[in-house]
């Protein structure tokens, strides 16, 4: 491509901008054109341009090395460039921050039947919403809605995107133009924009705020209820606790005082849980069941916290208020997509069958796996990773504490074990961590840890093929020496 032979490209030496090949040119070598023929002239020219470009901003800034301008090298280039280009940017990753149900990792994973659901009916068309006994138009809540009434009690039940729909659509559906009464304990933000006195004002309900921060008394509420009351909510705390000197009133009590003035009672459980976690050992988190049982008219929660299935948000409750809710404008903007119906389905119907659930649903597999069990691993595993990050980096068996994760049981810790891994010394410690960090991430299938007290953990508990940390374990003693 450079008018000047090969040999004459010193080591070390700059190219000019005049010498880059055009687009053309480049296209026309060998390399480049194997390139076109496997992914077609538009994403490879498009890709051969912007390397051009950014060659030639090199070139006239003086940083471009004359070696760049070999044909081999630019085709090389060329060909990284398309390979990152349709590198998939959402990737799996290996979840070892300790915390099971992680927003920023993706949240529940689907349990295998679920993948098969969407597997079977995604490619095809399917009866999303056909009736095949009728032969006519059908509700896409019907998928569910049998198995929602079912597990929870409710009367009725529909579906909507995620659970902060859920919550919007109640609020619009029930309180549009009137007033919601909420205790000050209960204004909850969940992380990003969603917090319940915003939520109020997008539904176009008035929020009229009870009690104290902490604590809200039964005539707290009744004294609030008036001819402007639509909706009564309580809405669960479920990133923070309020302790010491608390009280709030519970759902029966307060299912008493709204039923006995007429107006519908709301429960957002947030994550919520459709069976009972103490069977596992694990911390009580409210269950639907309950709530419903309590005498709440409508209860909310997510599909992809503690229930384990995909982002969905779930409303379920009586007859005539679910009917409202459906009929709702707003409901046809936020209904859930055919994707996640079909995951969701799957994972419902796991349900039915609660003695294998620890076995099948991914979420509470890991939430129930011993920590003994997860300490026999953290022992197999303590040699190769040693040996992996030596001589930088040291690697200790730890017991460590996880949690749930979104939102689910604030403070409640689960007993787990892991990997320390600390720099062996301790002058740049704090980079080296950082460099840990990032070699972990730069693998195929990247590994997210968490640091603390100058170390970097690595909790076991959601870890089930060892293979996939293991195999890895070369390409992170390269990418630490290449740092
Ligand atoms: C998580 C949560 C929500 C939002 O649910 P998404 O499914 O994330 O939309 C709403 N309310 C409470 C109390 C929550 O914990």
């Amino acid at each position: 491509m450079t008018t000047r032979p090969a040999e004459s490209v010193v080591h070390g030496s700059k190219a000019s901008a005049k010498d880059l090949p055009s687009v053309d040119r480049l296209l026309r070598t060998a390399s480049a054109a194997a390139l076109v023929a496997e992914h077609g002239h538009t994403l490879v020219a498009g890709e051969a341009r912007a390397l051009l470009d950014t060659m030639r901003a090199r070139a006239l800034a003086g940083q471009l090395d004359a070696a760049a301008l070999d044909p081999a090298a630019c085709a090389q280039a060329l060909q990284a460039r398309v390979a990152a280009r349709l590198a998939p940017r959402m990737r799996a990753v290996l979840n070892l921050t300790g915390t099971v149900l992680h927003t920023n990792l993706g949240r529940a994973l689907l349990a295998d039947a679920a993948l098969a659901q969407i597997g079977a009916t995604m490619s095809a068309p399917n009866n999303l919403e056909y009736d095949l006994a009728q032969g006519g138009r059908g509700d896409r809540d019907t998928i569910v809605e049998e198995l929602l009434t079912t597990l929870t009690g409710a009367e009725a039940a529909t579906v909507v995107n995620n659970n902060a729909a859920a919550v919007l659509l109640t609020i619009a559906a029930l309180a549009r133009g009137r007033e919601v009464i909420v205790s000050r304990g209960e204004l909850v933000e969940i992380g990003g924009a969603f917090r319940m006195p915003d939520v109020m004002a997008s539904a176009g309900a008035t929020l009229v705020e009870v009690g104290t921060t902490n604590r809200t008394h039964p005539h707290d509420y009744e004294r609030a209820i008036g001819d402007q009351t639509a909706l009564v909510m309580k809405v669960h705390t479920s990133n923070y606790a309020v302790q010491g000197f608390t009280a709030s009133v519970d759902e029966t009590t307060l299912s008493g005082i709204t039923r006995a003035r007429g107006v519908p009672l709301a429960v957002d459980l947030g994550s919520g849980s459709l069976v009972d976690l103490t069977r596992w050992g694990l911390p009580a988190e409210p269950m639907v069941q309950a709530m419903v049982a309590s005498g709440a008219d409508v209860v909310t929660f997510s599909g992809d916290k503690l229930l384990g299935g995909p982002q969905a948000g779930m409303i379920v409750g009586r007859r005539e208020v679910i009917d409202r809710i459906r009929r709702f404008p707003m409901k046809r903007a936020l209904r859930i997509g055919k994707l996640p119906m079909a995951a969701l389905e799957a994972t419902l119907r796991l349900y039915l069958q609660p003695e294998h659930l620890a076995r099948d649903l991914p979420t509470l597999r890991h939430l129930s796996r011993p920590a003994a069990a997860i300490r026999a691993l953290a022992e197999q595993l303590q040699p190769a990773v040693a040996q992996a990050v030596e001589p930088r980096f040291e690697v200790e068996i730890v017991e460590l504490m996880g949690q749930i994760g979104s939102g689910s049981l604030p403070i409640e810790r689960l007993p787990s074990a892991g990997l320390a891994i600390a720099p062996a010394a301790r002058r740049g410690q704090g980079r080296a961590l950082d460099e840990l960090a990032s070699a972990l991430r730069s693998l195929v299938r990247p590994v997210i840890g968490r640091i603390a007290e100058d170390r970097l953990l690595l909790d076991l508990r959601c870890l089930e093929e060892p293979a996939l940390l293991l195999d890895q374990l070369g390409a992170l003693r390269d990418a630490l020496e290449a740092r």
